[in-house]
């Protein structure tokens, strides 16, 4: 067992205390620092999942990345990515709808792309979120490129 963090070998008590956050495989140092993330930017269990299943696939993905006025759920800083994941997608209420709107706009004007990703794809098809997050980046690297 490796931790999915920095990769350093992990002994049976390591892998056991890290199965109970998630059932991931991490060392004492990464477990610590993944639950106080958790603890104070009350992150959800999904959050964490695709986070890791970016890592998984190659991305540098940042976990609760502070932009300067709000924490962004995960942020792949090279392209400037921004994933935010929703909990409530059927029941957005005009109100945020709006505010969402104008954040993308925000965002956008500074350079940054925003995608929201319902928290029910995570459970569900998380390997085909991974696969379509990866080719986002791949296009949003590709156009940095262009330009
Ligand atoms: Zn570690």
């Amino acid at each position: 067992m490796i931790c999915l963090e920095c990769k350093k070998t992990l002994n049976y008590i390591y892998h056991k205390n890290a199965l109970d956050i998630f059932g991931l495989e991490l060392c004492t140092k990464h477990k610590i620092r993944l639950e106080k993330i958790i603890k104070t930017k009350g992150t959800s269990k999904e959050v964490i999942q695709l986070y890791y299943g970016l890592k998984d696939a190659g991305l540098n993905p940042m976990l609760e990345w502070w932009d300067g006025t709000k924490s962004i759920d995960i942020a792949i800083s090279r392209v400037k990515l921004n994933i935010e994941v929703s909990t409530e997608y059927h029941s957005i209420s005009h109100e945020q709808a709006i505010i969402d709107l104008e954040e993308a706009m925000h965002s956008f004007k500074n350079g940054f792309t925003t995608i929201r990703i319902p928290q029910v794809l995570i459970k569900y098809y998380l390997k085909e979120t991974v696969i379509n997050i990866t080719g986002i980046v791949e296009g949003l690297k590709a156009n940095i490129k262009a330009i």
